[in-house]
């Protein structure tokens, strides 16, 4: 099935499309793979608070959300572990939807269709008068469905759900679209649970995962595969530009101090990175990121190793 329309057919439709998305009371919004809001209708603009020509990211959008108490009701008391798992798990499929619980009482069903691009369009609508024990249930399936793709102490993806994401990721084109993937390992982990306490390595593992979470774009998949292991798929990237991104998250884990009772304590991962060939199985990539992350640990630790 085609799906390109004549230019001068498209010309004409494209106003009605955007007439009938602007006045329509389901909520709509486009978002890049950034995560940035780049168009909403009214009716989003609306439950979310935001102007004609706001254009927050998503997570800034979510944190003004709850500061003030509207739009989405998010259950927790630590919102920025909150934030970091949704994020982890936003936008990493072509199609998903959620039930979201409103502060006014308001249930909508929201979902989230990706491009190859990395954009998302959400379309949500109320769904407020469905039965509340079919609602109930499907809630439970919610929670459920999210504590299977979570990392029960980061919050992160689990490796479940991050090996799942990257087997679809090697089933596309790999020429018209490189993937990277790499693996990170945190240094001498053992010698901060051994000096610090477990507690005190349990905040390093989180620290970690917001840090590498608020690394990436919203196409890109990351999660925890180990005990102080992590791996990371990023879409649409040649080597090159990979290396960039993870030297930035290395940089930023080095400048971290994440135990507020060791203000001066700091420290370090290793990363393998390799660019996945054409046919390459799962099982292939990941035996090659390791050895560019032994190769990583073998020089020094701290570093990024990049193989072909
Ligand atoms: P290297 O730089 O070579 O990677 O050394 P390392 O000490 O990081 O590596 P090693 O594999 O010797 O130690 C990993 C440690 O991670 C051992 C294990 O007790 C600890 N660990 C695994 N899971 C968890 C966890 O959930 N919390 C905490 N606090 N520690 C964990
Ligand atoms: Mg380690
Ligand atoms: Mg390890």
């Amino acid at each position: 099935m085609s799906t390109t329309l004549p230019t001068a057919l498209l010309m004409h439709l494209l106003p009605q499309i955007l007439a009938l998305l602007t006045g329509t009371p389901c909520v709509v919004a486009l978002f890049d793979e950034r995560d940035v809001l780049r168009w909403a209708n009214p009716a989003f603009r609306a439950l979310f608070g935001l102007s004609a020509d706001a254009q927050p990211s998503w997570m800034d959008m979510m944190r003004a959300n709850h500061r003030q108490s509207q739009a989405t009701a998010v259950q927790t008391d630590d919102f920025e572990h909150w934030l970091t798992s949704a994020a982890s798990r936003r936008g990493k499929q072509p199609f998903r939807k959620i039930e979201a619980d409103l502060v006014d009482g308001r249930w909508m069903l929201m979902t989230e269709t990706v491009g190859a691009d990395g954009w998302m369009l959400c379309f949500g609508t109320d769904i407020t008068d469905l039965g509340q024990d079919q609602r109930q249930l499907r809630a439970a399936h919610d929670l459920a469905v999210r504590a299977s793709q979570s990392d029960a102490l980061t919050g992160i993806g689990n490796r479940a759900f991050v090996l799942a994401r990257l087997r679809g990721l090697l089933a596309r084109d790999l020429v018209a679209q490189p993937l990277c993937v790499g693996l990170a390992d945190l240094d001498h982990f053992k010698r901060i649970n051994d000096q610090r306490g477990h507690l005190a390595g349990d905040q390093v593992l989180c620290d970690f995962a917001r840090l590498l979470q608020g690394h990436l774009r919203r196409n890109d998949v990351c999660g925890r595969i180990g005990g102080e292991e992590f791996l990371i798929a990023l879409p649409d990237t040649p080597l090159t530009a990979g290396r960039e991104q993870i030297e930035r998250l290395l940089e930023a884990v080095r400048q971290s101090r994440p135990l507020v009772d060791a203000p001066g304590f700091g420290y370090s991962s290793s990363c393998g990175l390799v660019q996945v060939r054409p046919g390459e199985s799962v099982e292939a990539v990941l035996g090659r990121a390791d050895a560019a992350m032994y190769d990583a640990k073998r020089t020094g630790r701290d570093r990024i190793c990049s193989a072909d």
